[in-house]
């Protein structure tokens, strides 16, 4: 055979988008402007939120969250041990603590028992005894009781759910939970995109949510990301720090005339999103649901190529809402495929079929054992969907006859398999 190899992900980058961008090239404005209030404006219309602020990242996104929600030094935020670095890391950015909770075993998402116990816990009349007694029950994971133990019964100022691969959250829970401690909700939504949740946009619902603009995304700037939420004042607070904490943007400061004049407030970053990328996120926008509608239609060709293969379960969509469907991620039954993740893994990449794995639970790495002494067991549904879970190939270029060959090659190397087994 000749095919040609399938990469794991490719952007979908259309002659109009470079001509947009070269327009931008062309116009004497590269960095954020007018395009990029633009991008903005739109962003925030399509998420249904009232406002939207555009970053060079989704880290920096959900960095300047926290911060500007009031996130200081030694608070404690909760953050799924299954997701990408970016979660956890803005925590340590402001020098609080992010403790680690374990994931529902369909969606992978944050699992909202843990939630519902750690936060009883908190409040019983001995949170110390209290988180013992759950974890000895077999209620609250051990690595999220050791960090919560250390922090001596504090309160959490704030939540990081992750609407891993494109399936939002329990987001009415989540919000139930967190308004009883007046804890802030910050929403990963770097995979969530397009995602609803019981007829609610994502982008509208918790304190602030991060999108990503990230080269893999769903929506791709090559790099660059967006902060929606509904509070004008904590948009303006975000936006300030998006720029070195000035009073006045370099777009300001040139449209205004001869006001040069600036004053630095606070300490910020240099976290803004150029014009260059902006009108790259504003040509994607315009076509966001007919990306969608085919992402949409390769999971179904998926779900029902790879249907009744033994030991191979496909993603259920059992979420209560749109899926964005990010990521098509299947788990391999060792058991009963014969091979385990990493095999399988090895075999399509033979095949010429570019996978990947999401994610390496945030306890497994050196960092995370080292400081805080998590061991891998500590989380054990993490532990379980990290060894089993592959990610397939998805992205609108790709094209029905691909996902066929894709389909094709999970069922000849399962069969191969477990025919040995
Ligand atoms: C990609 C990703 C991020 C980080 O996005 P950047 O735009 O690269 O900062 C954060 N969280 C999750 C779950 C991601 O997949």
């Amino acid at each position: 055979m000749t095919d040609k190899r399938i990469p794991f992900s490719l952007p979908d980058i259309r002659d109009e988008d470079i001509a947009a961008v070269e327009g931008v090239l062309r116009s004497g404005w590269l960095t954020t402007g007018a395009r990029t209030h633009e991008f903005e404006k739109e962003f925030a219309r399509y998420a249904e939120a009232e406002c939207a602020v555009a970053v060079n990242s989704c880290t920096a996104a959900l960095h300047i969250a926290l911060e500007a929600l009031g996130v200081r030094p030694d608070d404690v935020v909760l953050v799924p041990t299954y997701t990408f670095a970016a979660t956890a890391e803005v925590v340590r950015y402001l020098d609080a603590i992010p403790v680690l909770v374990d994931s529902e075993p369909g969606s992978l998402t944050i699992d909202t028992g843990q939630l519902e116990t750690i936060l009883s816990c908190l409040r019983a009349e001995n949170p110390g005894k209290a988180v013992s007694d759950a974890t000895e029950c077999g209620i609250l994971a051990r690595g999220t009781a050791r960090t919560l133990k250390a922090r001596a019964g504090q309160l959490p100022k704030a939540i990081a759910p992750v609407h891993f691969a494109g399936q939002a959250c329990d987001m009415d829970r989540i919000l139930t939970l967190a308004d009883d401690v007046g804890m802030h909700v910050v929403e990963d939504a770097a995979h969530a995109l397009e995602s609803t949740y019981r007829g609610k946009k994502v982008g509208s619902i918790g304190d602030v949510t991060a999108f990503s603009f990230y080269a893999t995304k769903n929506l791709c700037t090559g790099e660059g990301g967006m902060a929606t939420t509904n509070d004008p004042d904590l948009a303006a607070r975000m936006r300030q720090l998006t720029l070195h904490g000035m009073s006045r943007t370099g777009w300001d400061r040139y449209t205004a005339a001869g006001s040069w004049w600036y004053d630095i407030e606070r300490i910020g970053y240099k976290y803004n999103l150029t014009d260059m990328a902006s009108v790259l996120g504003l040509s994607q926008l315009a076509r966001v649901e007919e990306a969608h509608a085919r992402r949409v239609r390769i999971a179904e060709r998926y779900r029902e190529g790879l249907s009744g293969l033994p030991g191979i379960h496909a993603p259920n969509d059992t979420g209560e809402g749109i899926n964005a469907w990010h990521l098509f991620v299947i788990r391999i039954d060792e058991a009963e495929v014969g091979i385990g993740r990493d095999r399988f893994f090895d075999e399509l990449n033979g095949l010429g079929i570019g996978c990947s794995v999401h994610f390496i639970p945030l306890h497994f790495h050196s960092f995370y054992r080292e400081t805080y002494g998590y061991e891998q067991n500590d989380f054990p549904i993490a532990a379980d969907g990290f060894a089993r879970s592959l990610s397939l190939p998805l992205y609108p270029r790709l094209t029905d006859s691909e996902v066929d060959r894709v389909i094709d090659a999970v069922r000849s190397i399962s069969a191969r398999f477990s025919d040995g087994a």
